[in-house]
């Protein structure tokens, strides 16, 4: 039988796996779970054996269960090939006492490729099985790196459109150069004068106007989204928690079976719940360590019971993690209160309305797997100096807050249980920051000087992500105010 996927938010609403990744996003704002998460029924010791290509179909096949074998194996040979810069596509270092899962080997060097380089391959093959003729219509807000990896996953692609929304002033920028030079003929990009969680408010409404649904309908387009709301973004990151394990397991470095922790510096609440969500399909984690930057809605919320997110936004050196509302908390919420809709929209109707809801102890007891802490500003760059320091090893500034927050879990709690880092972009990406946090004399150097140094010190070669852009001219210009995002997708469009 087919697996279904419900709304968060509506008992009653289900979809199938291709149904869920074409819609995006459920109806009334809701999000799309599975009913219960199917077990990996296979030994970690035959997954040691696997390459990921191999380990990506055993995940994703459970996950995604109206997908034939040739039509699952299809999309996920198209996106995991050279694309990325090693064979290994994720390799798994071993520094500051943690095994370090490099995420940022794809095109865009950010971990978002690895669920965006297979995205549009599950969305025309959903599209495909269930008869869609329409265009499809890729809305995305972007926080910095999901726009960069979205258009470059679907740039070109037949039968799809995509438009992305960045915060102007909001980017580094390498993510802000990297988006605007794109140049796929279906795509779109725009700067809206506000920040992340304006843009992806105002993508969320897009998707709720039923009007808008109606013209988009009658014009031959549907929407869908590249956002980790988006199941079909999910998936894809379960799998990198088992790879990364069972490689660990394949070098003798932890027997299978044995628990790890999982700590993910945190933005949209997506790349910690693939891993809860592996850890339900029998990954042996023990804790969750949630890390979080200056905006520590997150850490308030374990520590509290209370998600608040009535506080100033602030602009920090790990850009795209600078979120107040984590919209896959939602699929955690759920969960935690036992799969019940109604609380949940409960919960979210009083988010919407006042900006903060609070858990009920019975729900707070089901959270014991998870540990949240944040770094500031200023630790994110003593750690990036220190680590650097010690062997030479050059941390991106999110991947620098999770650093940061291991090493408070473990002066707290003493737990010296083998842990995986989730490292989710690479230095490259966030160059300035990095470089001026290990000599800061550096700072009135231009961008490329920055990156032509950071060569030099990391003895990583400049990714090709990044040489590209250093002449390439700019395609997109627009910017826009928050209040005309419509406006602008439909003139995208000519509707
Ligand atoms: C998106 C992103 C994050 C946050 O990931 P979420 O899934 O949104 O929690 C962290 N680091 C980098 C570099 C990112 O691009």
């Amino acid at each position: 039988m087919d697996f279904l996927y419900r709304s968060t938010r509506n008992e009653n609403e289900t979809a199938t796996a291709s149904e869920a990744i074409l819609k995006g996003l459920a109806e009334n704002g809701g999000l799309f779970v599975p009913d219960e998460i199917p077990a990996l029924d296979i030994s970690f010791d035959k997954l040691a054996e696997m390459d990921y290509k191999g380990v990506a179909y055993e995940v994703m096949s459970r996950m995604l269960t109206d997908f034939t074998e040739d039509e699952l194996n299809y999309c996920i040979d198209g996106a995991y090939d050279d694309k990325f810069d090693t064979e290994k596509i994720v390799p798994v270092k071993y520094h500051h006492g943690a095994f370090i899962l490099e995420l940022f080997h794809g095109k865009t060097i950010a971990f978002k490729d690895m669920a965006l380089s297979i995205l549009p391959y599950l969305l025309t093959t959903a599209a495909k099985k269930n008869h869609i003729k329409k265009e499809i219509v890729i809305l995305t807000a972007t926080s910095g790196d999901t726009g960069k990896a979205a258009l470059a996953g679907f740039s070109d692609v037949p039968g799809t459109r995509i438009a992305v929304f960045y915060p102007k002033d909001g980017v580094s920028p390498v993510q802000e150069k990297q988006m605007v030079t794109e140049k796929g003929k279906n795509t779109f990009v725009a700067g809206i004068k506000g920040n992340f969680d304006d843009a992806q408010t105002g993508v969320k409404k897009m998707f709720s106007d039923k009007k808008l649904a109606e013209l988009l309908d009658e014009k031959g387009f549907q929407f869908s989204s590249a956002n980790s709301i988006n199941i079909g973004r999910l998936v894809p990151q379960m799998v990198y928690y088992v790879y990364a394990y069972t490689r660990l397991v394949a070098s003798g470095q932890i027997k299978a079976g044995d628990e790890i922790n999982v700590v993910v510096p945190t933005g949209n609440f997506g790349n910690i719940l693939a891993a809860y969500y592996a850890s339900l399909m029998g990954l042996p984690v023990r804790k969750f360590i949630c890390a979080s930057n200056d905006n520590k809605v997150l850490y308030d919320f374990f520590t509290t019971g209370t998600y608040d997110k009535n506080r100033d936004f602030i602009l920090t050196t790990s850009p795209s993690m600078d979120i107040l509302i984590s919209s896959n908390l939602e699929r955690l919420i759920y969960r935690i209160a036992g799969n019940d809709a109604e609380k949940n929209s409960e919960l979210m109707n009083s988010l919407n309305k006042d900006g903060k809801y609070e858990i009920t102890d019975e729900m707070k007891k089901n959270l014991y797997s998870f540990y949240g802490n944040f770094a500031t500003t200023d630790e994110v760059a003593e750690t990036i100096r220190k680590v650097y320091g010690e062997d030479g090893y050059v941390l991106d500034t999110h991947t620098a807050v999770a650093v940061n927050v291991y090493d408070k879990y473990k002066e707290e709690t003493g737990d010296e249980t083998p842990t995986i880092i989730a490292s989710t972009a690479s230095p490259y990406k966030f160059t300035r920051s990095v470089m001026t946090a290990i000599d800061p004399s550096l700072e009135s150097k231009s961008d490329f000087e920055l990156i032509d140094e950071l060569e030099k010190i990391s003895c990583v070669k400049i990714p090709k992500a990044v040489e590209e852009i250093r002449t390439a001219p700019v395609v997109h210009d627009t910017v826009c105010d928050k209040t005309e995002m419509e406006k602008v997708v439909k003139n995208f469009l000519g509707i």
